[in-house]
């Protein structure tokens, strides 16, 4: 087969690695891609959502499949645009229809989505203009924090929890007011839920499902969970409390009625589900609903694989997932993030990168890096995911901390204590 893979991050050069060892692959391209990408394939250079030069590429290069990495394209409708031009429909779509990824695009859809179908999440309202008084009401009658989600894209900045309900009211005027610009004239009220949380990816064809391993990623910059939300400073699989009880819990109040619903709305979904969850006292809450998978969460889970990934996607293409066998590596996973001084605040780029032909045992990812002029060079605030296994989390986590310590690039800064809470448990 001939893939195209669309996306720039770790989580595309963790599937780039993947998907290069399968018996069904051809010729990969990746677009744009990376520099770690670039070793498994050939980097191809348009945008992720430039729907055209995608099919000028795809026919000119007999691509017969085409897995969609990141979000925006998905809610900008790339597999509608596959299915209705009979030019490309041949060509097969790992990602869910527009309609399916309004799961990720809009969280008033994917709340009501839960309530329709009974699924465990936070109580909620929805904020418009019209009914701010409702949502001033809403407010006072929840306890402390209070948080505000606005309800579309917002480059995963779009959640805001404040312990004071004055604030909570202002900003929820401020957010309506255009804060996150198109994506949060509307706004989604929630109950605050404390727990641990959780990330579970799903696949499905939209009959038939697998649950991949389960992960925790570490959003903040600062150790001890401090410091401003970036997107993900590192990542840990299996996850302890997430225990048989627990995931059967998921699968039977969360997958189920999942894929389910989807199906019985008549939407087209194939692809991942990405489920946010909290542990609650030992039972599962959906936090967010993701129409793709997780960063860095994708470079833990992805090794942990056995199986061939594109025999997986080719089940969810022809729906017979089902038939198709899922074999999980039974050994730890954890990556931890290396990111530019500064990050997720101002930082600079361009900052060669040497030591990477040093590394052993552990696998880089990488996120934000180029080519220049020879050199590997840092591209963006997060630039390696670098990635271990070990028969305990302790040795995966000393694995990729002493291959951390032999790649170098000026103003480098990684969390030292990803996957400690965990070993405290
Ligand atoms: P989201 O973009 O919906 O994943 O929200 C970002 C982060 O905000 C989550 O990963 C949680 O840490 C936090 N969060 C979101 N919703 C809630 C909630 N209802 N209760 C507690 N924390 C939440």
């Amino acid at each position: 087969m001939n893939v195209l893979l669309l996306g720039s991050g770790g989580r595309e050069h963790a599937l780039a690695w993947k998907i290069r060892n399968s018996s069904q692959l051809n010729n990969l391209y990746i677009a744009p891609g990376n520099a770690g990408t670039a070793l498994h394939g050939t980097n191809v250079p348009f945008g992720v959502t430039d729907f055209h030069e995608m099919k000028r590429f795809v026919l000119n290069n007999d691509v017969d499949m085409v897995i969609v990495g990141p979000e925006d394209p998905l809610v900008q409708g790339v597999s509608d645009f596959f299915r209705k031009d009979e030019d490309i429909c041949h060509v097969s779509v790992i990602g869910p229809s527009a309609n399916g990824a309004r799961l990720e695009g809009s969280k008033d859809f994917a709340k009501d989505f839960m309530k329709r179908h009974n699924i465990p999440t936070a109580a909620h309202k929805t904020i418009t203009p019209a009914n701010i008084e409702e949502g001033d009401r809403f407010l006072e009658s929840l306890q402390p924090p209070y948080v505000l989600k606005a309800d579309g894209l917002a480059a995963g900045k779009g959640v805001l929890i404040t312990p004071d309900l004055k604030q909570a009211k202002l900003q929820i005027r401020d957010m309506l007011a255009g804060m996150f610009g198109e994506a949060s004239r509307k706004v989604v009220i929630e109950e605050f839920l404390s727990g641990i949380e959780c990330s579970v990816f799903v696949l499905t064809d939209g009959k038939s499902y697998k649950i991949l391993p389960v992960a925790k990623d570490y959003k903040r910059v600062g150790e001890g969970d401090t410091g401003l939300n970036t997107g993900g400073m590192g990542a840990v699989s299996p996850v302890p409390f997430a225990d048989e009880v627990f995931m059967e819990k998921v699968r039977l109040r969360v997958v189920e009625p999942t894929i389910q619903g989807l199906r019985r709305e008549g939407i087209d979904y194939k692809g991942f589900v990405f489920l946010g969850l909290i542990n609650v006292n030992g039972d599962p809450k959906v936090i967010e609903y993701n129409v793709r998978l997780g960063d860095p969460e994708t470079e833990v889970v992805i090794p942990r694989i056995k199986s061939d990934l594109l025999e997986l996607f080719i089940g969810v293409t022809t729906e017979t997932l089902n038939e198709k066998k899922l074999e999980i590596d039974e050994r730890h996973a954890a990556t931890v993030m290396m990111v530019s001084g500064g990050y997720p605040q101002a930082y600079e780029k361009g900052k060669v990168i040497s030591g990477l032909e040093e590394v052993s045992d552990s696998l880089v990812f990488h996120a934000g890096t180029a080519f220049k002029e020879r050199n590997v060079v840092s591209a963006g605030g997060r630039v390696l995911s670098v990635t271990s296994l070990g028969a305990t989390l302790k040795d995966a986590l000393k694995t990729s901390y002493k291959n951390i310590a032999k790649i170098r690039f000026e103003q480098s800064y990684c969390r030292k204590d990803i996957g400690q809470d965990i070993e405290l448990l």
